[in-house]
This record gives structure tokens, sequence and C-alpha cells, in this order.
């Protein structure tokens, strides 16, 4: 056995105890690669776990408990792995870190037993997207690659269960928070927007630097890409002293590495290369965010060396992704959108930026310290009603008095829709954005889009 007690918390990469807090995905996944490597494994969950988590704790012998933390079994750990939905703050976080204990993410602790190239995409918004855009580029292009994070199967169990020569990983603030050796070859940061302050003592600077560690140890032979056309970004980028390569990506200016637009063709230039990939009106994924996205896939798959033919290909044939700017249907001439992943007032900023038709709103939810204000020239323009889809809806009528000639309040998707129905007209698009979290009224946004789908559908 190995004596613990004169290393030092960077040291203890081989822990005898392994502590998972959570069993979602990422939390079995970690149970499974730790027990796989001959860790002594517990896990604990404050919630009840789901049948499918639980039989694969079974098939691996792993010891667990659940809608408990039970603190003797979890403050006897000489690592914790930590579900990224749990706060610092939490009692028990605190105590095990006053113990000196490590608490680590899924993905650190994973990143351990990996000798894979890493692509790690972080951002406030277009995470989702940006990672299965590239996730499906490189598999077009044959390579051994696997998807994970935030999406899919654990990284984790991807570890203990596949070897991929490359990973394109979705990587969150919270997740980026409980890692510290991990190096990703190739990081995108796609843009920052004030999100989740809840959890940075409502300090942006704090979300800034939380996302900024997504290119933490890279060195010069690394990549970073980033979106030179947002603002807090580029500001924290001339700040820093990096190492990695940059890549930069605009729609607004030509850069001399990355992506930009020349009228609407888009260009990726590497190495002055200057190469014309394709027209925007060609991208599978249309709207401006879009467009970003879609760089910032284009030129990882550069600096992976798939050829021109193949990128151009993956962007104009790949399958939207559901509850983001999903086309629902067309009812009595009136289009139905879902946008219910629109947790924020960036992404339902862009929502409707990309709408071509008058828009009735469904808006509302949990607000996470929202500024509407954000919303008002979009909406002004765009929006003649707005449904309001949430508990309290007050901050929302607030805002938007006056300047939308009709706002109603719901409590259902199925009102929400009944209620659109009645405000729009031939010609309209009825687009749920609701710039708020779900979970007043529904389980997760996935829940929403679905409750919303469902009831267009039986229109
Ligand atoms: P994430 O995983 O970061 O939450 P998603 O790809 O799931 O991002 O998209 C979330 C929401 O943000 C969707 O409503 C989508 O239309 C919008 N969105 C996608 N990409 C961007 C972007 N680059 N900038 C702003 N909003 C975006």
């Amino acid at each position: 056995m190995e004596n613990l007690k004169n290393r030092t918390n960077k040291d203890l990469i081989k822990p005898l105890r392994v502590v998972i807090l959570g069993a979602g995905e990422s939390g079995t996944g970690a149970a499974v690669l730790a027990k796989s490597k001959g860790f002594d494994v517990f896990l604990s969950d404050k919630g009840k776990i789901k049948d499918k988590y639980k039989s694969l704790l079974v098939q691996y012998g792993i010891t667990w408990e659940e809608e408990n933390h039970t603190e003797e079994m979890i403050l006897t750990a000489d690592e914790v792995i930590k579900s990224p939905g749990i706060p610092d703050k939490t009692d028990l976080i605190v105590k095990l870190k006053r113990k000196g204990t490590p608490v680590v993410s899924e993905i650190e602790f994973a990143g351990r037993y990996s000798n894979a190239k890493m692509i790690c995409i972080t951002g406030s918004n277009g995470k989702t997207t940006t990672t299965l855009l590239t996730y499906h580029i490189l598999k077009k292009a044959g390579l051994n690659v696997g998807l994970a994070g935030n999406v899919g199967k654990s990284f984790a169990l991807q570890i203990a269960e596949n070897k991929h020569d490359y990973y394109v990983l979705e990587l969150s603030s919270f997740q980026l928070d409980d890692m510290y050796n991990f190096k990703a070859d190739v990081a995108v940061l796609l843009n920052i927007t004030p999100d989740h302050l809840d959890r940075y003592n409502y300090k942006l600077q704090n979300y800034v630097d939380s996302k900024f560690r997504v290119i933490q140890n890279q060195t010069a032979g690394d990549a970073f890409i980033y979106c030179l056309d947002d603002e807090v970004t580029a500001k924290e980028v001339e700040k820093k002293n990096i190492q990695a390569r940059q890549y930069s990506f605009s729609i607004k200016q030509k850069v001399e590495q990355g992506a930009y637009l020349n009228e609407n063709q888009l260009i990726v230039n590497i190495n002055q290369t200057n190469q014309t990939l394709m027209s925007i009106q060609e991208l599978a994924l249309q709207g401006k965010h879009n467009i970003y996205n879609s760089m910032a896939a284009a030129i990882v798959a550069k600096l992976t060396d798939v050829r021109k033919e193949i990128i151009r290909d993956s962007l104009s044939d790949f399958q939207n992704v559901e509850h983001r700017l999903e086309f629902v249907a067309k009812v009595n001439g009136v289009e139905f959108i879902n946008d219910s992943k629109a947790t924020n007032v960036n992404s339902t900023w862009y929502a409707l930026e990309s709408m071509q038709h008058p828009v009735v709103l469904i808006l509302g939810g949990v607000d996470k310290g929202n500024d509407y204000s954000m919303l008002m020239d979009m909406v002004k323009e765009k929006v003649k009603a707005i449904v309001c889809l949430g508990k309290d809806n007050k901050k929302i009528q607030r805002a938007f008095k006056g300047a939308v000639e009709n706002i109603v309040e719901v409590t259902s998707a199925q009102e929400a829709v009944a209620q659109s129905c009645k405000l729009a007209k031939k010609g309209d698009t009825v687009l749920l954005s609701p710039a708020c979290a779900s979970f007043d009224l529904f389980e997760n946004f996935e829940d929403r889009g679905h409750q919303f789908k469902a009831a267009v559908r039986s229109l």
C-alpha cells in the first residue's frame, strides 16, 4: 500500500478510496472507471438513482447509497469525484475541502487514463451544437473519435470500455472548475455571456476565469480557438499570456489564423492557406450563431487534417440537434419552433435574430438573474406577442409591457400552444425560446420541449 500521508493534493493521482458524489451519467461512469482501476469505490447520491445506473453499479460490484450522503463514508475519501451539479458551497464539499481532500470532476479523473487527443469545447452557448458538429466531421473523416462531456455516454465510461484516438468533449464551466491537471490539445471557447452567475458570486470575472480554465496547462504545441467578435473573450485574450497557438473566428473581420467571411463565403485561413470552404447558405445550421459554431468546428477539423471536401459535406448534411431551433410543424400556415434549450437571454437573442417572420414568443420559467433589456430591440422589431410560460412572470411583464401588443400568462405547454394559436396569424412563427430554466413547471428543458412538441402535434 502506498503511503499517502506525505503527498500533496496534486500528487494524489492514485488515491486508495475514491468517493463519487452524484450518480448521473458522469458519476456512474467515473465509478465504473475507478473500480476498473482497482480503487476502493463508494458512490453516494442525495437523490434517487435511476434504474439504468443502479444496474450498471451492480454489474461492476460498486458500493453505493441513495437519498442520503453518509458523511462517515464520504469524509474518509482520498479523492472525491463530484458531479458538476453540486455547488462548492454545499456543506459536504466545504468539509472535504477543509480536510484537504482533493475534489475533482469526472473529466479530470478520467483524463488520467487516456493518451487520446482531447478536443474540448466550452462557451456560454453553442457547446452541444458545436461539439456534435465537430464530432460529426471527424467521424465522417474516418477518425476513431469519441463524443463525451455533457453529451452522450460519459467520458469515464468510454475510457473504461473503449479506446479512441480523439475525444470531442463538451465542457461546462462547472466541469472546468474541478479540473486541474487535465490538458486540452485543442481548446475551443465559443463565447462568454453572463450565465450561472449565482454560482460565481455574481461576478462575471469569476465566470470568465472559469471558462478560461479550458486552456490551463496548454503549451506551444496545443491550439486555442476563440471568437474574436465576442468582446469579453477578446479582451481577456489580450490580458493573458497564452502559450498555445491561437486561432480565432469572426463574421466581422478577416483573421490571420482561423475563419472569417468574405461576402457570404466561409474562409478558413490556417498558415496563410486562405481556403474557401463553402457559402453560408450551404450550412446545415442556419442563423448567425450557427455560422460561429460552424466556423469553430471547421477550424478544429482543419487542425486535425480533415480534407476540405469532408468538412464541407459534413457542415451541410449535419442533422440539427433536438430542442435547438428545431422546426416542429407548420399548422394553418403558422410555423412552430422548439428552442427549449434557450435557457438564457443570449440564446433567445440569437433565436430571434434568425427569425424571418413575425413572432409569438413563448418566454419564461426560472430566471437566473436575466437582464431582459438585452432583448428589447429584437422584441420590438420581431415579436408581436409574448406568452409567459412560468410560475412567476412579473419580471417579464414589467420588462416588455408596452413593447408588444399582447402579453398573456399560462402554466402549461398545452396552454402555451393554445394561446399562441390564438395570437398568431398565417405566416407568423410561434417560437418557444424561454430565456429561462424550466424546473418550475417541467422536469428539465427536454421535458419542456417534448411537451411543447406534443401539444403542437395534437393541434
Ligand atoms: P449549450 O450546450 O452551450 O447550452 P446548445 O448548442 O445546446 O448550447 O444551444 C443552446 C441554445 O443557444 C440554443 O437555443 C441555441 O439555439 C443557442 N445557440 C447555439 N449556438 C449559439 C451561439 N454560438 N451563440 C449564442 N447562442 C447559441
